[in-house]
């Protein structure tokens, strides 16, 4: 059972044979499906494996032409819907709608897999609701979002719920491990990612990747003053920004060259038709709003990485044992921090990195929100030196 498309899905064994057993049996299924786990543990690898367990006339043998093409996303029947935006506007759903509506053309069924329905806006979630509540028999939707309550409810209501847990951390090393990385390399990414599938693979591959999370751990102990709170802010936001440019710069020229070639113009030409240049407008604008994505994306992921610290010098605090630490390899500064820090604060500090997180998701300008973090993060750390020289808390 878990070979085939299900040996794609790291840690989820449960949730494997569940489908499975509802591949086998389709009177178990059900129109819609709504796939929650916390980011990196394989929601939509899980959609697309179920997908191509369903087209699959071996129920998922992994190796066919129906099981491959479902898994990469170019089967005609499988339509995955990743967002680039930060929302998915109601026109994109109202055509999903319309997909939803038509007999699958050359398999069994027709599998719709929105990656990020949290990102659904409400309207968007109306224009969807017909198509969820009666789609063409041989329509299955697939929804993906972190968790149940960040997708709208009459959404929610209308699909079946199953969860991921996040993958152990061994099991992510051996993914690794089973893709060519060599174990010690395996180990630290699975642990640096704290198991995020896609963070790990990262890490073990990218030596720069590994540079820049190196430099967001540092940061607590190398925070000596408010002068250095806000750098530190500064250069995480430079980090973040130039690293989702250099991602997105390659892919922008390709699209709007692709763009051009299919309407039959010449890219090299300085001035485009008018007919061409709306379609320029839109596309500017729809990788502006990629690239928006992308640098909070990318703060997100350094913040969880800075909050491990934190996470860890708590609990070096406490003296919780049998816990594993997210960067074994500082244990000295860690001793350090917990040693000049109380463990309330430093709960304070994982508070402050929370909320700088939810308030860049909300929209706040993400230099503005990293600086107050740094500055309050200053603050906190270092309380009990503070108190042990007579300067008092703060
Ligand atoms: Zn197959």
């Amino acid at each position: 059972m878990r070979d085939g498309v299900w040996g794609s899905l790291v840690g989820q064994e449960e949730l494997a044979a569940g489908l499975a057993a509802a591949v086998a049996d389709p009177a178990r299924l059900t129109h819609a499906y709504l796939f929650t786990g916390p980011p990196g543990s394989g929601r939509s690898t899980a959609a697309r494996a179920f997908a191509a367990a369903l087209l699959c006339p071996d129920g998922g043998c992994g190796e066919c032409r129906e099981c491959r093409t479902a898994l990469d996303g170019s089967h005609a029947d499988v339509e995955v819907v990743n967002t680039e935006g930060l929302s998915i506007p109601v026109k994109q759903a109202r055509e999903l709608a319309l997909t939803a509506a038509h007999h699958p053309s050359v398999g069994a069924w027709r599998i719709i897999v929105i990656e990020d329905a949290d990102r659904l806006t409400e309207q968007a979630a109306d224009a969807l609701l017909k198509a969820l509540e009666e789609p063409s028999p041989r329509t299955v939707w697939m929804l993906c979002a972190p968790s149940p309550q960040d997708v709208i409810v009459t959404i929610r209501s209308r699909s079946r719920h199953l969860s991921l847990r996040t993958p152990p951390v061994e099991a992510v090393a051996a993914l690794l491990e089973s893709q060519g990385v060599d174990a010690a390399m395996a180990a630290y990414a699975a642990r640096a990612a704290q198991s995020h599938i896609g963070v790990a693979r990262w890490l073990a591959r990218d030596e720069s990747a590994r540079a820049r999370r190196h430099t967001v751990t540092r940061i607590p102990f190398e925070l000596e003053g408010l002068g250095s709170a806000l750098r530190k802010a500064a250069s995480l936001h430079e980090v973040a920004t130039s690293e989702a440019a250099a991602e997105a710069e390659q892919r922008d020229v390709a699209e709007r060259e692709e763009l051009l070639r299919l309407n039959g113009a010449d890219p090299t030409a300085r001035a485009q038709p008018p007919a061409i240049r709306g379609q320029l407008n839109q596309l500017a604008k729809e990788q502006k709003a990629r690239a928006t994505r992308r640098v909070r994306d990318v703060i997100d992921r350094t913040l969880v990485d800075l909050a491990s610290v934190y996470r860890d010098a708590l609990l070096v605090s406490v003296g919780a044992s049998g816990v594993d630490l997210v960067n074994p390899q500082d244990a000295g500064d860690l001793q350090r921090l917990a040693g000049t820090t109380s463990a309330d604060a430093l709960l304070l500090c994982l508070e402050q990195v929370d909320t700088a997180r939810t308030r860049i998701g909300e929209n706040v300008t993400p230099l503005l929100a990293l600086e107050a973090m740094l500055v309050g993060l200053h603050q906190l750390q270092g309380d009990l030196a503070r108190t042990s020289t007579g300067r008092g808390p703060r």
